[in-house]
């Protein structure tokens, strides 16, 4: 059955989507999403979801993770909606809760092994080459120490915890 959890609202404003409470359920964000005209995606419902504390029917969903964070929606909201924020608060809850995309954890598993979010391969590197660069860019690919400092960071926030 489909039923609210109390003080989900509040969870999302925590986490930075407070604005998720000013929709009026237009649909303008619908409208324009280029996610929207791929898949069954529809920002508007998955706001409409949030602001009823429907915790499982949004955090579980598979659609929550079809948002390419392009920002068209926020541009066009009438209210003022921040919904990227809002989107970002649901997928912080998610993670917390154990549920992350399968293809947003390739991501984060890049950044944990490499300090980018997509790896440097064979592919890239003889493109480099070609056009007289180093094969690996001057950020923490190609600085171990820089790399120890951020590996520092990813366990210190618990990062490497919640992609696991
Ligand atoms: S455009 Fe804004 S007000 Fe309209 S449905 Fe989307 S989030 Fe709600
Ligand atoms: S930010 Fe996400 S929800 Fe908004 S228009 Fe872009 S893909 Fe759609």
């Amino acid at each position: 059955m489909v039923a609210p959890v109390p003080g989900f609202t509040d969870e999302i404003a925590k986490n930075g989507g407070a604005t998720v409470m000013l929709c009026f359920q237009c649909g303008t964000c619908t409208a324009g999403c280029p996610s929207g005209k791929f898949v069954a995606y529809r920002i508007r419902k998955l706001m409409r979801a949030a602001q009823l504390g429907l915790k499982d029917e949004t955090v579980n969903s598979e659609d929550l993770w079809q948002c390419t964070t392009c920002y068209t929606c926020s541009e066009r909201c009438p209210r003022d909606v921040q919904i990227v924020d809002v989107v970002t608060a649901l997928r912080n809850i998610a993670v917390v809760n154990g549920k992350m995309y399968d293809g947003h954890k390739k991501v984060a598993a890049n950044l944990i092994k490499v300090g980018h979010t997509v790896d440097n391969n064979d592919k890239i590197k003889a493109l480099r080459k070609e056009l007289g660069l180093p094969e690996n860019p001057p950020t923490v690919m190609n600085n171990p120490a820089a790399m120890a400092d951020f590996d520092k960071i990813l366990n210190l926030t618990g990062f490497k915890k919640l992609v696991a």
